[in-house]
């Protein structure tokens, strides 16, 4: 029976995403009649239930977290994060994210690693950004004005309406369906997928995509929205107006190959006269200048998407360009930065530290981008196999790391880790218990701190933080298996009289959360329909 599960061989050798777009194209029709049955009908109209969404939301992200493009970068992520919070703030101010969206949607925005120029809305609340995109625009503010758009489809409920019209296939053909899309954006990659295949998927998506586009005046509408979320935000005006030049642009020159992000979003007449009315109203202004913080932001984009050896070499070579000493001070952030960066990916660290010294040494470079620097001297200097110089650069004896500070909180624990020290062990988890309090969702610390807890010598706190990963990258069979493995262990201790006070709680919440699991696992089966 048709079901989103896919064998790990396939995986291996297809990508998760070409062979979703396989299966829907040859069992769209049977399942159709197979899901009206058992699963919650979407069609007729009606108003989707927000859990109905999120859930449809959550089978899609489910896949994307197991996908290897999938990227938690935490430097990146923390940018993002510092664009996408005002964007909801202003949003939540001027009533379009409601009490009930809010709570009921994950709000998440994740990276994927793929050097085109896209942003995706997903239902439930789900965003997604390709690194292109981070390192095309040339401010925060355009990127501001290209998330207010997506966030805007959400809160309008652009997608719940989409799934309405689409409601008779069933949601998880409707997933299948969305994820397949999502597959075609991507840059073909040589090594897991040929070409004959991406000529294929392509045009297979081409004929998805025009029954899953938003309508011209949803377009419209997510540009109105978005502008004003943005710009009530606190984001430049001109940052949506510079945007929307180079997107008008790229379509002038018929660029769909790396801006999937036109095939979704087409630049109608209408939304390009709607554009020039609001630039009319603008005081005239240059484009927002770009931020030594941006350009390094952009730069670090740029080399995570794996462009290659040359594109590397490229990047390195820009240092010794005659323009570079008369370039502006951003300019000169980011080309340093990339070539930092570049060259510790290529394991060539002593060029490396040539290129950081000459940025630290750089003057005039706000908390932000400094921030930045010392997060990548603290990488190097881990990737370089000095844990301890690594602790000694993001340590901070008087001071508590910024409440929002999410990547020196991971990178600090990560660089403790490496020092093999169980005193560091015991610190970096205290450290990331305090930040799993407040974000319990976090997979990517969770694992960190499974870690820390291993080299501190508690197994049994380690093998829940495994599990708890995996619960919530919504692998729910996988999260199972390790509360198991957990509750065996918390057995075995007890037989042995090694549980002390702490250890029977901790069994205790163990117990509680596979039970959670475990019903949270079988809804996920039936909704698959595996069963
Ligand atoms: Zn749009």
């Amino acid at each position: 029976m048709f079901s989103t599960h896919i064998p790990t061989d396939w995986r291996r050798r297809f990508g998760v995403f070409s062979v979703c777009v396989a299966m829907v194209l040859s069992l769209v029709p049977a399942r159709a009649q197979l899901n009206q049955s058992r699963l919650p009908n979407l069609g007729d109209g009606a108003e989707v239930p927000l859990g109905v969404e999120r859930r449809l939301g959550e089978s899609i992200a489910r896949e994307i977290y197991r996908d290897p493009d999938y990227l938690d970068d935490p430097v990146l992520g923390d940018y993002l994060q510092s664009i996408w919070q005002p964007l909801l703030a202003s949003a939540r101010q001027r009533g379009e994210l409601t009490p009930e969206l809010e709570q009921q949607f994950a709000w998440e925005v994740t990276l994927i690693r793929d050097r085109s120029i896209n942003a995706f809305a997903l239902p439930g609340g789900y965003l997604g950004v390709h690194l292109g995109l981070i390192s095309a625009v040339g401010s925060g503010d355009e990127l501001a004005s290209v998330l207010a758009h997506e966030l805007s489809h959400v809160t309008q409920r652009h997608i719940a309406r989409m799934i309405a019209q689409q409601g008779r296939q069933g949601p998880m053909v409707m997933g299948a369906m969305i994820l397949g899309m999502l597959a075609a954006s991507r840059t073909a990659n040589a090594s897991s997928f040929s070409a004959a295949n991406a000529v294929m998927v392509g045009g297979q998506a081409a004929a998805i995509q025009s029954q899953l586009n938003f309508s011209r005046d949803m377009e419209r509408e997510a540009d109105r929205v978005g502008y004003g979320v943005m710009t009530e935000a606190g984001y430049e005006p001109q940052g949506f107006v510079s945007m929307f030049e180079k997107l008008q642009q790229a379509a002038r020159l018929n660029d769909n190959g790396s801006f999937p992000y036109l095939r979704s979003h087409p630049m109608t007449t209408e939304r390009i006269s709607d554009a020039q009315a609001r630039q009319q109203l603008l005081p005239k202004r240059g484009a927002v200048a770009t931020t030594p913080l941006h350009a390094m932001m952009a730069a670090r984009a740029q080399v995570l998407a794996k462009p290659g050896v040359d594109a590397l070499r490229s990047m390195v070579a820009q240092v010794q360009a005659g323009t570079f000493a008369t370039s502006a001070k951003a300019k000169q952030a980011g080309v340093l930065y990339g070539a930092t960066f570049a060259e510790l990916n290529q394991r060539n660290f002593a060029e490396a530290r040539q290129h950081l010294s000459r940025l630290q040494g750089l003057a005039g470079l706000d908390a932000n981008a400094q921030r930045v620097v010392r997060l990548l001297a603290a990488e190097l200097a881990l990737a370089s196999g000095d844990a301890a110089q690594a602790v000694a650069l993001l340590e901070n004896k008087t001071m508590a790391i910024a409440k929002h500070d999410r990547a020196t909180r991971i990178q600090l624990a990560q660089s403790r880790i490496a020092t093999r020290k169980p005193a560091q062990g015991k610190m970096a988890a205290s450290d990331l218990s305090l930040w799993l309090n407040d974000h319990p969702r976090d997979a990517t610390v969770w694992l960190v701190n499974a870690a820390a807890l291993e080299l501190q010598g508690d197994a049994l706190r380690a093998i829940r933080s495994q599990a708890e990963a995996r619960a919530m990258e919504l692998d729910y069979g996988a999260a199972v298996d390790r509360f198991k493995a957990a509750q065996l262990l918390a057995h075995q201790m007890a037989s042995e009289g090694k549980l002390d006070r702490a250890g029977h709680m901790e069994a205790s919440i163990i117990d509680a959360r596979l039970r959670e699991l475990e019903r949270l696992r079988r809804e996920q089966a039936l909704e698959r329909g595996i069963n």
